[in-house]
C-alpha cells in the first residue's frame, strides 16, 4: 500500500503492479491532473489553486524580509504525479559526487555507480542536436519523456554563450562527469515529451498501468494516520486511515507493507500524526508517542535562489507573447486584447483579427508539433559550477535562465515578492510588453537546516514549516559569491545584444549608495538576498536515510513501514530534485519487490 502518488509514489505503484500477482493500492489525496498541467508554460497557473496545490507557506527564518507577509510559499502538487505535475520540469539528476557522499555517509547502495541504472531505467530521452549529451548516461526508451525545447530561444542561446565566455564550458549536466570546478552550461533537458509535460502520472500511470486489475488507485483519499500494532520496540504498520472528500473516515489494511511517498512535508507529517516522532513535541500537542524518533521532520533542506532581473530588449520574452502562444482564448480575459465573448469577434478591428489568427496559428503549431513558446516552462538555460568555497566533491552553484519578464500575477502573487519594494516602477516593470530576462542565482549545497513541527493533532491543519534559511552564515557567503558570478555571466552577454543593468531595488540602492552600472557591494548583495531570496521548491531530507529510515528505506523501529520520496535524501542533491526523487522511486520499487518476491518486468540494480 502506497500513500501519495507523486514523483516517487507513482513510480513505485506502476513498477510493483507490473507483476499481476502483486496487489497494489495507491492512496492519493488529490485527483488526476487537470488538462492545463500538460502545458509546460502554464505551470505557475496551478499554484495557489487548492484543488491541485497544498498551498503550504513557511517561516523563512532570516530571509524573506521583502516578501509579502514575510512568508515563503511552499507549493506542493496535490494530484497524481504530485509535484512533478506542478513543477518547472527541469530534468536534473545531481552531481555524481552527491550520491557518493550519500554512500560515504552510510547510505549503503546509493553511490553514483549504484544509482545510475535507475536514472537510466526511467528516462526516455528524445535526441537533440542542441545540447551536449553523454550518451552512455542516458536512455531513449524509458517511460519518462525528457527533451530539449526546439528551437532554443535566442535569449537562452545567448545565456549559454555568455556562460562559455565567462569560463563555463558547454556540457551535459546529467552526464557521468559534470566537469571539474569550471562546470557546465547548457539548454535545459526537461521532463517533457513532444512539448507536453511528462509528470510521473503521465509517464508511469496514465493509460495501461492505471487500468491494471491489480492496481487500485484511490484518489481523494487523504491519509490521516498509519495504523500501528504492538508497542515500542515491537511496532508494526498494518495499514492506513484515510478521509474521503465527503468527510468519511476509512481504513485500508496492508497485506505486505505500507510505503509513505507523501513528500518531504507530507511523509513526516503523517509519521508525526501517527505518534512516530520527537516525544516531547508529540506530547505537547496531545499525541501519544508510539516511537520516540527525534529526527522525524528535522534536517529539512531546500535551495534558495536570488532572482536577478535584467532588461533584455530584443530577446526577452514578453507576457503578451506567452498569451499569444496559448491561443485566442488566452487573450480574452478581463482587459485582454480580444472580446471576452467569441460571439463578438465579428466586430474585430483588422489588428485584432491579425492577432487572433496569429494566436490560433501558434496554438495549432504547439498542439501538432509540440513546439512554440508553450512547449517549456521557460526555465530553459542552466549552469552548474563551483564558487571555490564549497565541498570539492560537487558543484555548489547553479544559475537558471528564464528568458521571460513575468507580470504582477506571477511576481507578486505566485512568487510572493513585495513588488512595490522590489521595483522602482512596478506597473511599468511588470507590464505585459516588457522584454526582460531573469537569472536565478542559486547556491545548491546549503548547510542550514529547517524543521517540520506539528501544530495540531488535526490532520487537516498544516504543520509548521520552519525553513531557517541563512541560519548558517556560510550559506550567505556562498549566495554572495553565486550572485556575483551570475552578474559576471550577464556581463559576458554576446554580440550587440547586451542585457542589463541588473535591477536593484531602489530602497537597497539608496541604503548602500549604489549607482546604476556599478558593481554591487557584498553588503548590498547580502541585504538583497535577505529580502528577496526565493525557494527553488526543493524540500528534502525530513526522513533522511540514517536518521529515520535505513538504506533500504525501512522506518527504523517500525516493521513493514517504509518511506520513499524526497524526504529520504541524506542531503539535498546539488541540483533540482524531481529526477533524483524518481530515481528513489525506481530503486525503492526494486527493494520492495526483492523483499516480497514480486517479479518486476526488469531489475536493473545489483540486488
Ligand atoms: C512549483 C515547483 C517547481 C519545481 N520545479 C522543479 C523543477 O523544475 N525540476 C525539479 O527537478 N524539481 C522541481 N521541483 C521539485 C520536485 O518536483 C520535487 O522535489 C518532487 O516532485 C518531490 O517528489 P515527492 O515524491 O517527494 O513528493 P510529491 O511529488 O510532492 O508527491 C507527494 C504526493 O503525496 C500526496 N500526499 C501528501 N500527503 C498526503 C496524504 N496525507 N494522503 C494522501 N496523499 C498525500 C500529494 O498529494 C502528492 O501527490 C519543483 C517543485 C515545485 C512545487
Amino acid at each position: 500500500m502506497i500513500v501519495g502518488g507523486g514523483s516517487a509514489g507513482a513510480v513505485i505503484a506502476s513498477r510493483l503492479s507490473e507483476d499481476p500477482t502483486c496487489r497494489v493500492a495507491l492512496l492519493e489525496a488529490g485527483d488526476r491532473p487537470p488538462e492545463v498541467s500538460s502545458i509546460p508554460v502554464a505551470c505557475a497557473a496551478m499554484q495557489l489553486n487548492p484543488d491541485v496545490d497544498w498551498m503550504y507557506t513557511a517561516d523563512p527564518g532570516k530571509a524573506g524580509l521583502g516578501l509579502n507577509d514575510r512568508r515563503i510559499p511552499v507549493p506542493r502538487g496535490k494530484m497524481l504525479g504530485g509535484s512533478s505535475s506542478i513543477n518547472y520540469m527541469m530534468y536534473v539528476r545531481g552531481h555524481p559526487g552527491d550520491f557518493d557522499a550519500w554512500a560515504a555517509g552510510g547510505a549503503t547502495g546509493w553511490s553514483y555507480d549504484e544509482i545510475l541504472p535507475y536514472f537510466r531505467k526511467s528516462e526516455g530521452l528524445a535526441p537533440s542536436d542542441a545540447v551536449v549529451i553523454d550518451g552512455p548516461a542516458h536512455n531513449t526508451s524509458g517511460p519518462l519523456g525528457v527533451s530539449v525545447r526546439s528551437p532554443i530561444l535566442p535569449a537562452v542561446s545567448d545565456f549559454v554563450e555568455a556562460a562559455v565566455a565567462a569560463g563555463i564550458p558547454r556540457g551535459d549536466y546529467n552526464g557521468r562527469d559534470r566537469g571539474g570546478p569550471a562546470g557546465v552550461a547548457s539548454a535545459v533537458q526537461g521532463t517533457m515529451r513532444r512539448g507536453k509535460r511528462s509528470s510521473t502520472y503521465q509517464a508511469f500511470l496514465e493509460g495501461e498501468p492505471e487500468r491494471r486489475p491489480n492496481l487500485a488507485i484511490i484518489t481523494g483519499a487523504h491519509a490521516t494516520r498509519i495504523l500501528l500494532e504492538g508497542t515500542n520496540g515491537n511496532l508494526t504498520a498494518t495499514g492506513v486511515e484515510f478521509r474521503t472528500a465527503d468527510g468519511e473516515l476509512h481504513t485500508a489494511h496492508a497485506a505486505k507493507e505500507v510505503i509513505l511517498s507523501a513528500g518531504a512535508i507530507g511523509s513526516p507529517h503523517l509519521l508525526l500524526l501517527s505518534g512516530i516522532g520527537p516525544r516531547q513535541e508529540l506530547e505537547a500537542i496531545g499525541i501519544r508517542c508510539a516511537l520516540d524518533a527525534p529526527h522525524v521532520g528535522k534536517h529539512l533542506k531546500d535551495h534558495l535562489m536570488l532572482p536577478l532581473f535584467f532588461p533584455a530588449l530584443g530577446t526577452g520574452v514578453t507576457m503578451n507573447e506567452i498569451g499569444i502562444s496559448l491561443g485566442a482564448d488566452a487573450l480574452r480575459g478581463p482587459g485582454g486584447p480580444l472580446p471576452a465573448d467569441p460571439a463578438d469577434d465579428a466586430k474585430l478591428s483588422p489588428e485584432q483579427q491579425a492577432l487572433k489568427q496569429e494566436a490560433e496559428r501558434r496554438l495549432a503549431e504547439y498542439q501538432t508539433a509540440g513546439t512554440g513558446l508553450a512547449a517549456s516552462s521557460l526555465a530553459d538555460g542552466v549552469v552548474f559550477c563551483s564558487t571555490g568555497l564549497g565541498d570539492p566533491h560537487s558543484h555548489d552553484m547553479e544559475i537558471i535562465c528564464f528568458p521571460v519578464a513575468g507580470d504582477h500575477a506571477l511576481v507578486h502573487n505566485v512568487l510572493n515578492i513585495d513588488t512595490a519594494r522590489y521595483f522602482d516602477d512596478p506597473a511599468a516593470r511588470l507590464a505585459p510588453d516588457v522584454e526582460r530576462i531573469a537569472l536565478m542565482a542559486n547556491p545548491v549545497l546549503p548547510r542550514s537546516e529547517g524543521e517540520i513541527v506539528l501544530q495540531s493533532a488535526d490532520p487537516t491543519v498544516h504543520p509548521d514549516i520552519r525553513m531557517n534559511y541563512y541560519d548558517d552564515p556560510y550559506d550567505m557567503k556562498v549566495m554572495i559569491a553565486v550572485a556575483r558570478r551570475t552578474l559576471d555571466v550577464a556581463a559576458h552577454w554576446p554580440g550587440n545584444r547586451k542585457v542589463g543593468p541588473v535591477l536593484i531595488p531602489p530602497f537597497l540602492a539608496e541604503k548602500h549608495g549604489h549607482v546604476a552600472d556599478a558593481e554591487p557591494s557584498d553588503a548590498l548583495l547580502e541585504d538583497f538576498a535577505l529580502h528577496f531570496s526565493l525557494t527553488v521548491y526543493h524540500h528534502t531530507c525530513t526522513c533522511r536515510i540514517g536518521s529515520v529510515v535505513d538504506p533500504q528505506l525501512r522506518v527504523m523501529g517500525v516493521a513493514r513501514l517504509r518511506v520513499a520520496d524526497a524526504s529520504v535524501m541524506p542531503n539535498v542533491t546539488s541540483g533540482n530534485t524531481n529526477a533524483p526523487t524518481i530515481m528513489i522511486g525506481e530503486k525503492a520499487a526494486e527493494m520492495i519487490a526483492r523483499d516480497n518476491g514480486v517479479r518486476l518486468a526488469e531489475f536493473v540494480g545489483a540486488g
